[in-house]
């Protein structure tokens, strides 16, 4: 094992308390939901996570079916923590997730204590790990008793398999059921796991307020709409693009790079050139002004997007004429 990640990593990252809880979270994360499947070259991967640790991220999100192949992700993240990280595993917060369909049958999906139980076990062993620091259910459960999957997250913190719990994808009433169940168990929700970005603000509409008065934390995912939200795809669409990929398993695709979303990325990055950053840059320093977002969840397909993305932390006001005018061409 021969990295060794700088002794100035904490020195320009923010920490921000996740809700009302003991755990400090990067204001910046790394996800692995692209980019680190199977499909992907094992060297960059590698380096984007050195390098993220390097800089004081020290939180790292996966879920069961990231990759392509399903797995593969978290397969990934177990052989670099072998070859480079797992000296600094308390300097890590871990996450993973299920709800998503995994494997064939009534238990490979969704939210009973069957299926989160199993898909967890199945997670440690990919990753190599005894325990994650926070395990989500992915989606809510039109089906199986809310109860039954909050009773899971609950029994896997007391089985010692997770340290905290979290929600994704629910929206704000669901949300204030979970957490209240939670919370009677003696479990408490720590954070909500949302889609947030300049394109998508659907948590601006109760989900944040509900948060904030439970005590939990919002992480944002898909912080530049997939890429979107920078300015790639303003002369057309590159080779090495998501867009172009192919990737599937939700991953953006052409047919959503349409001539309206262009226009306004068009406007944005004037307005991100005047700021002096990147549109990339002012995307995630435009979510990070909410004090109630705990952290923004990264993804990159290559280092250098991350160098450019981190420089976000060094811009995080708005006037109130910027924000008035980036609404306007939301709206
Ligand atoms: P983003 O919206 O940030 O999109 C990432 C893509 O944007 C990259 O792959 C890259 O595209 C491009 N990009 C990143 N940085 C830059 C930059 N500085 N300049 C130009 N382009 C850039 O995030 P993701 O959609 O990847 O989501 C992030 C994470 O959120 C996931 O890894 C996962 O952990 C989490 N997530 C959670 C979900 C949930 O249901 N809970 C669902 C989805 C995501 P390119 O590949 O084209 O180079």
């Amino acid at each position: 094992m021969d990295f060794l990640p700088s002794p100035q990593r904490y020195d320009s990252m923010e920490y921000r308390r996740c809700g009302k809880s003991g755990l400090k979270l990067p204001a910046l994360s790394l996800g692995l939901w692209h980019n680190f499947g199977g499909i992907d070259h094992y060297e960059n991967a590698r380096n984007i996570l050195k390098l993220a640790f390097d800089k004081g991220i020290t939180h790292f999100d996966l879920a069961n079916n990231y990759g392509p192949p399903a797995g593969s992700a978290e397969e990934t993240f177990g052989r670099a923590l072998k070859q480079d990280l797992l000296p600094y595993r308390d300097e890590m917060v871990v996450t993973t997730k299920a709800g998503y369909h995994m494997w064939q049958g009534p238990y490979g999906e969704w939210g009973s204590k069957k299926y989160l139980v199993s898909s967890l076990d199945q997670s440690l062993k990919r990753m190599g790990l005894d325990y994650v620091d926070v395990f989500y259910h992915h989606r809510p459960d039109p089906e199986t008793p809310l109860e039954e999957t909050m009773a899971a997250l609950d029994l896997i913190v007391r089985q010692g398999k997770a340290l905290y719990v979290g929600i994704s994808n629910y929206n704000a009433t669901e949300t204030e059921k979970a957490v209240e169940m939670l919370r009677a168990m003696g479990t408490p929700c720590l954070v909500h796991q949302a889609k947030y970005s300049m394109f998508e603000r659907w948590v601006e509409g109760g989900l944040l307020d509900v948060l904030e008065q439970n005590g939990a934390g919002c992480v944002a995912f898909s912080p530049l709409a997939q890429g979107l939200l920078s300015d790639k795809y303003l002369k057309g669409i590159p080779a090495d693009s998501r867009a172009a990929s192919g990737r599937g398993n939700g991953a953006l695709e052409s047919g959503r790079i349409t001539e309206g979303k262009l226009k306004q990325v068009l406007q944005l990055n004037e307005i991100a050139q005047q700021r002096g950053q990147s549109l990339a840059q002012m995307a995630l320093s435009w979510i990070l002004k909410d004090p109630r977002i705990t952290s923004v969840i990264l993804g990159v397909s290559k280092p250098e997007q991350l160098t450019d993305s981190l420089k976000c932390l060094e811009n995080k006001e708005f006037s109130t004429e910027e924000l008035q005018k980036i609404n306007q061409i939301l709206d």
